[in-house]
């Protein structure tokens, strides 16, 4: 026996009954990001490992725990996308981007990468679905992708979500936000898990990213984010709620929405379904005002959203939609070259026809057809090759009768 090779762990098939799912999501996602503007955009998988450093916060946990890094053949160190956004900076600054009269709204849908522990529902590469708009600084721009986020929810029957906002503050107002957090946190210490006991030195913020039950009760008492947002911040989050309801959208402010990554600044928001579980955002979003800046560019505020396309699927409820299909049935050597003819042009004609070639009995080629759920099957042997007359049936109705090539072409020519 010689040895199997299996997927790397962490890692999916998508078999093509999936795909159709991932393929409809896509689909509605594509055309309805498009509705408001946006423009798809495709960076490379690799970048070089300082980019995500840079970007994704040096105390970051993605950054410490979970980057897929290696080192390429001329030594460089590489890193495998976490996430979309510092990669969409980089092309921005780099080609220019800001220059050009477009509007700076981009869409990417591709699969991301984090060397985490693999479990339930947790995969090394992953996909997510991200927008990015840069350079609008009216917290109506944060409004209006909420109101997108659940519009393409709502295109996908996507029910009982919860929207949860907050602001983060900025460089001005966070930090006296901060000392004071450190310091409850500290009191608190001993009852904290080693790894927000850790976070208390480094970024205190990601305590209330922990899932321990006894670190989320203490995180309760601390103090909360909003009760020290200064002016701008606090003025931008007013508003962020007020364009909200304009778009009558249900909301709750949570002060302990601070998201797992550095550089948000202001606003951040989650949708979560109830049908997911513990691990229940389907969507993630933010404001990262100082970004564009930090990476060397022209000094332009940004925001965006990351949906998870696992776990948005499979808040999706689907309903198989079978394309309706012909499958030519064929006995011996003249009627194959006739039924290859024949389904040629009806292919052209769109609709899908499926031959199989191989030796089968007409039986056989028959069951194949039920089994398949062809919505029709065209039957061709020597006789009828000889008459110029083919056997169509309908599947659904169980009639056969005998067309010529004419008949065929005109029939579906019809359906299509
Ligand atoms: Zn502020
Ligand atoms: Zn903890």
């Amino acid at each position: 026996m010689k040895k199997q090779v299996s997927a790397i762990k962490g890692t999916k098939d998508i078999l093509p009954r999936d795909v159709e799912k991932w393929q409809s999501v896509e689909t509605a996602a594509k055309r309805i990001f498009e509705l408001y503007g946006y423009r798809e955009i495709r960076t490379p998988v690799f970048e070089a490992t300082e980019l995500f450093e840079k970007g994704t916060g040096q105390t970051s946990d993605i950054v410490i725990k979970e980057m897929y890094t290696f080192p390429d053949k001329a030594g460089r160190s590489l890193t495998l996308r976490p996430e979309y956004t510092p990669s969409v900076v980089r092309s921005i600054i780099e080609n220019r981007l800001y220059l050009q009269p477009e509007s700076l709204r981009f869409y990417y849908i591709g699969p991301m990468f984090r060397y985490d522990k693999p479990q339930k529902g947790r995969y090394r590469q992953f996909h997510q679905l991200d927008i990015e708009v840069f350079g609008e600084e009216d917290p109506a721009i944060d409004a209006e992708i909420v109101e997108m986020a659940h519009y393409l929810l709502q295109e996908l029957q996507v029910t009982g979500t919860e929207t949860f906002v907050n602001s983060v503050g900025c460089k001005k107002c966070r930090p006296a936000y901060l000392k004071d957090l450190k310091t409850e946190a500290k009191k608190a210490e001993e009852s904290l898990c080693s790894n927000c006991q850790r976070k208390m030195a480094t970024n205190p913020l990601r305590i209330f990213d922990c899932k321990v039950e006894t670190c989320k009760k203490l995180a309760q008492k601390f103090p909360k984010i909003t009760d020290y947002l200064c002016q701008e911040c606090e003025q931008h989050f007013a508003r962020f709620c007020e364009h909200l309801d304009f778009f009558e959208i249900e909301y709750t402010i949570e002060p302990r929405l601070v998201r797992g990554i550095d550089y948000y600044t202001k606003t951040t928001f989650e949708v979560a379904s109830s049908k997911l579980g513990a691990q229940d955002a389907i969507i993630g979003g933010g404001r990262y005002d100082d970004m564009m800046k930090e990476f060397g560019g022209p000094d332009l505020c940004g925001i965006g959203f990351a949906m998870g396309m696992e776990r948005l699927i499979s808040a999706v409820p689907f309903t198989q939609m079978k394309e309706k299909f012909l499958y030519l049935a064929y006995m011996g050597d003249g009627a194959k070259r006739a039924g290859m003819e024949l389904v040629r042009l009806l292919r052209r004609e769109g609709i899908e026809c499926l031959i199989e070639y191989r030796e089968q009995s007409l039986k056989s080629q028959m069951s194949r057809a039920n089994k398949l759920g062809a919505a029709w099957v065209l039957i061709i042997g020597e006789e009828e090759v000889k008459k110029g007359r083919y056997q169509l049936k309908d599947m659904e109705t169980g009639d056969q009768e005998e067309r010529t090539r004419e008949e065929i072409m005109k029939i579906f020519g019809e359906i299509s």
